[in-house]
């Protein structure tokens, strides 16, 4: 068993990563995103005002991903979590170190996917169209517009994670412009030495 993170921009392809290691190895996924986006259609307020901040392109408060973080650890997991798309703050990171200690969980690695910020545009609109194609929802912050106000919400507010987990040691960094499958095999190779 093993707790990750997967870090890395907007379309790096950290939930397509992530669904593989749900089927693959029974982890469990927590996508703070996909939570944010199931809260959107409660209909309340507090659903209502994330909705806004998401359909922007900017990050919703701490505290919001923080207790959804919180709920969903307490449900534990036997193959261990993926972080996908939370820590994006140095606020959260250093929550999630808590709430990891609290419950006497590690974090076994923090994995980087490193890509092209000049192919992620091309990913997102594709990935808009193919969901379209598709007759499933599309994202309503898949747009190039959108797009280019969450890479700069990611330089501005996660990169600096990057330095935050190379300093205690946890980083890896992986080539996230490979081939699917590959990238699958080189996060394999990490988690099977963690
Ligand atoms: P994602 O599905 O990870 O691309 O997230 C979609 C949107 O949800 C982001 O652009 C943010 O508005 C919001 N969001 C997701 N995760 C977080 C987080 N950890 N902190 C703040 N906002 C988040």
């Amino acid at each position: 068993m093993a707790n990750i993170i997967l870090l890395g921009p907007p379309g790096a392809g950290k939930g397509t990563q992530a669904k593989r290691l749900v089927d693959a190895r029974g982890m469990v996924q927590l996508s703070t995103g996909d939570m944010l986006r199931e809260a959107k259609t409660s209909g309340t307020e507090m659903g209502r005002r994330v909705a806004e901040v998401m359909e922007r392109g900017q990050l919703v408060t701490d505290d919001i991903v923080i207790g959804l973080i919180d709920e969903k650890l307490a449900q534990g997991s036997k193959g261990g979590f993926i972080f996908d798309g939370f820590p994006r703050t140095l606020k959260q990171a250093d929550a999630l170190a808590d709430l990891l200690a609290r419950r006497g969980l590690a974090l076994d690695a923090v994995i980087e996917l490193v890509v092209d910020d000049a192919a992620l545009v091309g990913r997102i609109v594709r990935r808009a169209e193919d969901a379209r194609l598709a007759g499933e929802p599309v994202r309503r912050d898949d747009t190039p517009e959108v797009f280019e106000v969450r890479l700069r919400e990611y330089y501005k507010n996660t990169a600096p994670l990057i330095g935050y987990y190379w300093a205690k040691r946890d980083l890896v960094q992986l080539d996230g412009m490979a081939e699917m499958q590959a990238v699958a095999d080189a996060i394999a190779r990490v988690l099977d030495k963690a």
